[in-house]
């Protein structure tokens, strides 16, 4: 490991230890069996739509089959009626179904979770063969469906390790994902993902980032900068505002200021 390697690794470990003084600990759940084709198919619906939607048009598919092996005999039409809360559902419902179908080739069961004893690459590379699946939902498949070493990277966390120096300001979310993985240790991955994701919602936000009460501001460029840059408040004491209003009531009496604005 080189030398800038093992900085970033120490960086990672202040990093987590700073968001966990902030937001507290993350439990990583258990991976039960058959989690990795549920995982996988709900972040394919999260593609181009917000998660409440991909969330609901999953749970309306899971209640109306009764297994993937069922999604994947139904008629097209179904599907997509399950689904059409996500948009482009007849798309959706297609690719989701030749996914299924592709995976079964071959194999007893419809299951990914062979890819849990995988190498990673390995994992990722099968996962990115299909058609339609990102680096961004086959890391996020990996980790939260198959309990792999990998850092999802999303928009938020991007910004997020971009502004700490992590990546370069120009790498993109599979860049940030392939430098990041390999350096965080075994079973952080959750807690960091999980922790990174609420940090850029509550704080490291697009605009106006909270770098003022932010427990990474000593690891982060970004933030020294905003902060040294950002104009003091200026406090404005009750003592202050009385005086004011006393020197503009001079003024008017003083015939020099018509209805109390200085400007008239
Ligand atoms: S110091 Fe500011 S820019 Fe840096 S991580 Fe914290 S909130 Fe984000």
């Amino acid at each position: 490991m080189s030398r800038r390697e093992i900085e970033k690794k120490l960086k990672l470990r202040g990093v987590l230890a700073g968001l966990r003084k902030m937001y507290g600990d993350v439990r990583v759940p258990p991976i039960r069996a058959g989690a990795g084709l549920d995982m996988l198919v709900e972040a394919m619906l999260s593609q181009n739509t917000n998660m409440m939607n991909a969330h609901r048009g999953y749970r309306m598919l899971r209640r109306r089959f009764k297994s993937w092996t069922a999604v994947m005999n139904a008629e097209v039409g179904d599907v997509q009626r399950e689904i059409a809360i996500c948009g482009l559902a007849r798309m959706r419902a297609r690719r989701l179904q030749a996914l299924l179908r592709t995976i079964k080739e071959g194999q007893p069961r419809l299951s990914i979770d062979f890819l849990a004893n995988a190498p990673v690459e390995e994992a990722m590379e099968f996962l990115l063969g299909f058609f339609g699946i990102g680096p961004k939902t086959a890391a996020f498949t990996l980790l939260f469906g198959l309990g792999h070493s990998v850092l999802p990277v999303d928009n938020g966390v991007l910004r997020v390790v971009r502004r700490l120096r992590l990546v370069r300001a120009k790498a993109r979310d599979l860049e940030a994902e392939r430098v990041l993985s390999p350096l965080i240790p075994r079973g952080r991955h959750y807690p960091m993902h999980v922790l990174l994701f609420r940090h850029a919602k509550e704080r490291c936000r697009v605009k106006n980032p909270k770098c003022g009460e932010c427990k990474l501001l000593k690891l982060c460029p970004h933030g020294q900068r905003v902060v040294r840059h950002r104009p003091p408040e200026i406090e404005v004491g009750v003592a202050e505002v009385r005086e004011r209003n006393l020197r503009k009531a001079e003024f008017i009496s003083a015939g020099l200021v018509k209805n109390g604005n200085e400007d008239d």
